[in-house]
């Protein structure tokens, strides 16, 4: 019985698109990690482990798989370049059994026509630090790229010391991106765009054929997506780290984990990646990044949108304008949200900007912050929020809440939902994927295994809510290669 039900609509495309490859295969494939979870969620029955990880490390091609590479380009940086799967290969398109399509690829199977001077390669840590924050950010309940399995390879691979190579297996809706409409347009012509786009709607968004302006309206569903995106990032504390946009799913999803990192202690300007010098990828500059990306993106639809070019440019900069108010309009809400107020009244504004002021000033932790306002008692120093301003806000904002409806209780409720108690903080990471380098994957597993239930506070997490001082101020995340 075939593991995967695949089916390779990306194929219809013309073949510009992608070019067929071929898997390099491991010499000797051993599998670290296996994401039983997902395996159910996508309908994966696997009655013989060996054949799965001789898929998944790329020595056997299974039935109905045409191995390709997609063809991409992108603004890095805000530097337009042709990028392409370097070292990524899409095995097919797999159907669940209620027909939802995901991307099976195997990133780390080696080179591509798109390589230019890389190997194709990946190193262990990288595609476990993968694996680690994907599923965390999953079950935080973001839209993300899920990780199925991560193999050693067997085989080293050299960056600046030898290391182990793996294969991770990355599962997503589809790896359609900014970057896909950027090659098309540019690289291409209005046809190929024209191509892509009605790929587009018919693979995730079918109910836009009807639309009157199919291409103004999927601008608007995309900005849609991805404005809940960074919201949602920016209500946990991540910081993607590398913004780029072929980094940027069509369908709203979070991919690419190489220089991610969660931020600690509150500061809008925090910065992990050690090549985002100028902070443009920094925490509180997500939303404008979004949106400049998502300026490029119209820019490749325009005669889509109207054959007048000037009417075009109009339609969508009228549309791209929209950002700010739509976009401040979420972010209140899911601030509002976070302190337990779902029917805001005038002045809740200046209790969110105060309390962000404090942390800010205080070097308070974002997410130990609101955990403390539900639950102080689980906090060691009942010294937490000693000073005197802190105090008066929480009176404050004790006050407010009580006049929710359902008073305290349902505010309680809400903000449960919206604060995870636990996310996963540099330095537990760090240390969970240096034992896990060294074979040990006690730690890991546990870590992981807590991240399941972000929410809900256990007596076991925490140890994990405190780190070392200084530790994230000296933190510094590689984009991973
Ligand atoms: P990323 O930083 O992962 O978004 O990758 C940017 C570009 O570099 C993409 O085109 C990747 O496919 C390519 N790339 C990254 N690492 C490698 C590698 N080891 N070998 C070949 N291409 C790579
Ligand atoms: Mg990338």
């Amino acid at each position: 019985m075939p593991i995967f039900n695949f089916d390779n609509s990306y194929l219809q495309l013309s073949d510009k698109f992608y070019r067929e490859v071929k898997p390099n295969p491991a010499p000797h494939p051993e599998l670290l990690l296996l994401n039983k979870d997902l395996m159910k969620d996508l309908d994966l029955e696997v009655l013989d482990e060996n054949e799965l990880v001789k898929i998944l490390s790329g020595n056997g091609i299974v039935e109905d798989s045409q191995p390709i590479a997609q063809a991409y380009a992108g603004h890095q940086f805000g530097h337009f370049t042709m990028l392409g799967d370097g070292r990524a290969i899409l095995l097919g398109e797999h159907l669940t059994e209620s027909n939802l399509r995901f991307d099976i690829q195997l990133k780390g199977a080696g080179q591509t026509p798109f390589s230019r001077r890389g190997d194709g390669k990946a190193a262990v840590k990288p595609m476990l630090r993968e694996f680690l924050m994907s599923e965390a950010m999953h079950n935080l309940g973001v839209p993300t790229s899920r990780s199925l399995a991560v193999i050693i390879t067997g085989e080293p691979v050299y960056r600046e010391t030898v290391l182990d190579g793996a294969v991770l297996t990355r599962v997503m809706s589809s790896h359609i991106r900014v970057g896909t409409f950027e090659f098309a347009r540019y690289f291409g012509g209005i046809e190929e765009v024209r191509e892509l786009m009605n790929y587009t709607i018919n693979r995730h968004f079918p109910e836009l054929n009807d639309a009157q302006n199919p291409a103004l309206a999927l601008l608007e569903k995309v900005m849609d997506l991805q404005m809940d995106l960074i919201v949602n990032w920016l209500r946990i504390g991540f910081i993607h780290g590398v913004m780029n946009t072929d980094n940027t799913s069509i369908p709203g999803e979070t991919f690419d984990y190489g220089p991610c990192a969660f931020m600690g202690i509150y500061n809008p300007e925090t910065v992990f990646s050690s090549i985002d010098r100028d902070g443009r990828y920094a925490f509180g500059n997500q939303p404008n990044i979004i949106k400049w990306n998502l300026s490029r993106w119209a820019e490749t639809l325009l005669s889509l949108i109207d054959p007048d070019e000037k009417k075009a440019i109009e339609l969508a900069t009228e549309k791209i304008n929209s950002f700010d108010e739509i976009f401040t309009q979420k972010w209140w809400e899911m601030m509002f949200a976070k302190l337990g107020i779902s029917n805001p009244k005038p002045g809740d504004d200046d209790l969110v900007n105060e309390l962000l002021r404090l942390m800010e000033l205080h070097q308070k932790d974002y997410t130990n912050t609101f955990t403390y306002l539900r639950m102080p008692e689980i906090f060691d120093e009942n010294q937490f929020f000693l000073d005197e301003k802190f105090e008066a806000w929480i009176q404050k904002w004790k006050s407010r809440i009580k006049l929710e409806n359902g008073g305290t209780n349902f505010a309680f409720e809400l903000m449960k939902k919206q604060n995870p108690v636990l996310i996963p903080r540099n330095y537990y990471v760090e240390k969970a994927l240096d034992e896990a380098e060294k074979s040990d994957f006690l730690f890991f597993h546990s870590f992981l295994d807590l991240l399941k239930t972000p929410y809900e506070f256990l007596p076991e997490m925490k140890e994990f809510l405190q780190t070392p001082d200084e530790f994230d101020s000296n933190y510094m995340t590689f984009c991973g290669t």
